[in-house]
């Protein structure tokens, strides 16, 4: 293979990461070409735009920070070098205006994904960067002193030669847009320190069976309450669990029934704490507040007034304003003789307990815990096992609820990871 003066950049993972990162290396006249496994790049992206593309929330800087949990200090200086108002001055530069919604989210006017990726990627054709699709990455000939990368391709195996490597290939959520997480085992073979990649914001299966233990617990709901059940959502509620340290979590919102389980914006609000919990004992227990403006003691005071000849549904109705999905829940978990004690029924009213016996798996999750250590990176970006080759975006190791952080971090890190590489190029 003959090498040329010109450098020459690979970027392996055209989602949000690999293309920010092309685009600031590709600014500098560096050669850049973005190769991905699928037809098209974006594709998970994409799919964040049903949703209307939430890019990044308006909140404090400090207060955002804080959403990174223990990765905070490690993407900070990222996210301080192109954070909120830098995203939304970038898509503005893309001709996509932003607002931010009631609850601080900031969304793209049309609410879509495709009207800035379309214009995002005419930038980076005209920037000069090549794109090579149905590329899937297979890891390197050689690393040195060039890296001689290995992909597969329809027409066989294909070999590429880069200075240097930026990859961004995403978690291993959605396999099926991409990002199927194969990478973990070429980079650990060549002594990458990865954490397990682990479902994140995601979904759990309950058991309403709390006499046995976790591994031979009836899964799922009854077949009665799916059935009227199955999708409804569970309005204003608010939900606690604790941790595996001790810490309680308590996060108010929405969630939903599903086949197996719970899912929904609140549980993935506490989808952290609750895979962790499971992960280390092998129990989580998440308590539902069913009317959180109420309090236990007029609850209490309201279902002991008379019943009369009203059913169950009725008083709970009237006395308690607890109906549809809320009063199913009530009856799927409660004992009959709870459901007819009013300082019983009060009580899990305010605090229903959900046994969860798994979450999710990882490919159903919206994003991906674990990935690439930080410790094994200098400035988070480049690997000390392999110099010359940065990471960016969701393979890295860390995590965020939703709300506009996974896509923020995704571009902070991309925009990160091209300018080290840009460094990198100048001083090698
Ligand atoms: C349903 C859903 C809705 C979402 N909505 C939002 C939202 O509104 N706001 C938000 O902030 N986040 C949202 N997210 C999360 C967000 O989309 C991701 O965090 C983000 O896309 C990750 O970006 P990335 O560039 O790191 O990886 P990805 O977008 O996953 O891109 C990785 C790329 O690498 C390629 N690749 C992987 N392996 C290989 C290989 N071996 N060879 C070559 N190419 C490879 C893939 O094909 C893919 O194109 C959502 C996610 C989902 C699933």
């Amino acid at each position: 293979m003959k090498r040329t003066a010109a450098r020459h950049v690979a970027v392996i993972g055209g989602g949000p990461a690999g293309l920010m990162a092309a685009e600031r290396v590709s600014a500098q006249g560096i050669d850049v070409t973005v190769f991905d496994a699928m037809p098209s790049v974006g594709r998970k992206f994409l799919l964040a735009g049903r949703g209307g593309l939430n890019l990044t929330h308006s909140e404090p800087l400090d207060a955002f920070l804080t959403r990174y949990g223990t990765r905070a200090a490690e993407l900070a200086p990222m996210i301080e070098a192109f954070g909120p108002a830098a995203l939304r001055d970038w898509a503005a530069s893309l001709g996509i205006d932003t607002f931010v919604g009631s609850s601080g989210r900031v969304f793209p006017t049309e609410m879509k994904a495709a009207p800035l990726l379309r214009a995002w990627l005419a930038r980076l054709r005209s920037q000069g960067v090549k794109f090579a699709v149905r590329h899937r990455w297979q890891g390197w000939v050689d690393t040195a002193p060039t890296q001689i990368l290995r992909f597969s391709t329809r027409e066989g195996e294909r070999y590429a030669e880069a200075d240097a490597v930026i990859l961004a290939l995403g978690g291993g959520s959605w396999a099926k847009l991409g990002s199927d997480g194969a990478w973990v085992d070429l980079l650990r073979a060549r002594g990458v320190d990865i954490a397990d990649l682990r479902p994140a914001n995601c979904g759990f299966d309950v058991s309403t069976d709390f006499a046995t233990d976790t591994a031979n617990a009836n899964k799922g709901w009854s077949t009665h309450f799916l059935e009227r059940f199955a999708g409804a959502p569970i309005k204003s509620v608010a939900a606690r669990c604790t941790d595996p340290h001790g810490h309680e979590h308590t996060r108010s919102g929405e969630c939903m029934i599903s086949p197996t389980g719970i899912e929904g914006g609140l549980i993935y609000a506490l989808s952290a704490p609750l895979r962790d919990s499971l992960h280390a004992s092998g129990k989580a227990t998440l308590h539902l507040d069913l009317a959180p403006g109420r309090s236990l003691e007029r609850l209490v005071a309201d279902l002991s007034r008379p019943r009369g000849s009203r059913s169950l549904a009725s008083h709970l109705q009237g006395q308690a304003g607890i109906k549809g999905v809320k009063a199913g829940l009530l009856r799927e978990c409660l004992p009959a003789a709870a459901l007819n004690d009013p300082a019983q029924l009060a009580t899990a009213i305010k605090a229903l307990p959900l046994r969860l016996i798994a979450p999710r798996p990882l490919d159903e999750a919206i994003s991906s815990a674990g990935g690439v250590r930080f410790e094994d990176t200098l400035d988070g970006t480049m690997l000390r096992a392999l110099p010359g080759v940065f990471c960016a975006g969701e393979m890295l190791d860390w995590e965020a609820p939703t709300g506009g952080y996974l896509l923020t971090a995704c571009l902070a890190s991309g925009h990160a990871a091209g300018l080290r590489t840009i460094d990198w190029l100048n001083t090698h």
